[in-house]
């Protein structure tokens, strides 16, 4: 099998050295006899397990002591609801920000427990609000938005300042990708297929004075309270994925941190815009100032090329390229586990593909 680099948005790659590891201990964690699957999520061993992912998570994006880690399942839309369901009691409403496809999600869902306000709509542009152009509700109860919109490919260039009023920030397609002061937020949800792990297992940090605002009714698996006084242990927890995040957070720590994989990340994402640029062939729809560094979408100037460069792409060994069905043309997404060769072999295919056909 040649290499082989997947552009997936998600279920999205992992890094190479990450599934080595696994596959080294599969069989055997740490001579126990046993995989880190057959454990009890209540033994020594996945204890420890679980408390170095923690810990190591705590020290790649600098958490203050003040807030909460929870590893729980559902994925981030569950999180559309657990976030109303956890912090829309005080005042019954809140503020959101339309960015595109994943933050109309967040918006619906939020409408089902109180008084939705979107305080910004920029979904059919390619863009964000301008930071100066935002008002906040004075009786929100928090504020939500998603800084990187994984679909249109429109990320933040800012941290929206909310004049005390909680931040909800949706980083399923961003955490891990650059450092971010935590301590600006009041609860950070990412769904980890994208740049944490596997499937199977969503990160949340929240902090801790909103926890155990939940209603009566709140289901006790939709409750931030139980899961944090249980150490994410309430139930049986996604284990397996627990333990390959745990293993992704070593190898980010390995490969030198957040400021390194930003340097990476930027330098991969320019590479890639540049391409497209300087090109009348290919064509990205983003306000340059909010382009993702994590997901690219592009088109070509004729799309009937479309399924062709995507069969002349799978077999130069670049995969999962189609764009998402809402937006079409391509998607390359391009998060930390994505090397930077595997950038350069997709640009170097782009000026080939463009040289035979444009
Ligand atoms: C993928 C994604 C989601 C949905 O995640 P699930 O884990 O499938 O629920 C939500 N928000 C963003 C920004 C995403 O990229």
């Amino acid at each position: 099998m040649s290499r082989v680099y997947n552009f997936s948005a998600g279920p999205a790659a992992l890094p190479e050295e990450v599934l080595k590891q696994a596959r080294e201990e599969l069989l055997d964690w740490h001579d126990t006899g046993m995989s880190v699957m057959e454990m009890s999520h209540r033994g020594n061993s996945f204890m420890q397990i679980a408390q170095e992912a923690e810990a190591d998570l705590r020290e790649l994006m600098a958490i203050p002591d003040d807030y909460k880690v929870l590893f729980l399942q559902g994925g981030a839309s569950t999180q559309f609801a657990m976030v109303p369901l956890n912090l829309m009691g005080r005042t019954g409403k809140a503020d959101y920000l339309n960015t595109g496809s994943w933050s109309k999600k967040a918006i619906a869902e939020g409408r089902r427990y109180g008084e939705v306000r979107v305080v910004a709509d920029t979904a059919a542009d390619y863009t964000v609000p301008a930071a100066d152009s935002l008002a906040f509700s004075e009786d929100a109860a928090y504020v939500h938005y998603t800084p990187n919109e994984t679909i249109q490919g429109v990320e933040f260039p800012y941290v929206p300042e909310t004049g005390g009023v909680p931040l909800v920030a949706d980083m399923s397609s961003t955490i891990l990708s650059r450092p971010i002061d935590v301590s600006k937020f009041g609860v950070i949800y990412a769904g980890a297929q994208k740049n944490v792990g596997p499937a199977g297992l969503t990160l949340v940090i929240v902090r801790e004075e909103l926890i155990g605002q939940a209603g009566e009714r709140c289901p006790a698996m939709l409750d931030y309270k139980i899961h944090a006084d249980a150490g994410s242990m309430y139930n049986t927890p996604p284990t397996y994925a627990w333990y390959l995040a745990g293993l992704v957070f070593k190898w980010l720590k390995a490969q030198g941190g957040l400021e390194v994989m930003a340097v990476i990340n930027e330098r991969k994402a320019e590479t890639l815009y540049a391409a497209i640029d300087q090109s009348d062939f290919y064509h990205n729809p983003v306000d340059p100032e909010c382009r993702s560094w994590m997901n690219v979408p592009f088109t070509l100037a004729d799309s009937d090329f479309d399924t062709l460069f995507l069969e002349e792409a799978r077999h130069a060994g670049l995969v999962t390229l189609k764009g998402h069905r809402s937006v079409g043309g391509m998607r390359a997404s391009i998060y930390n586990a994505m090397p930077e060769e595997g950038v350069q072999a997709l640009v170097e295919f782009m000026k080939e593909f463009e040289r035979k056909h444009g």
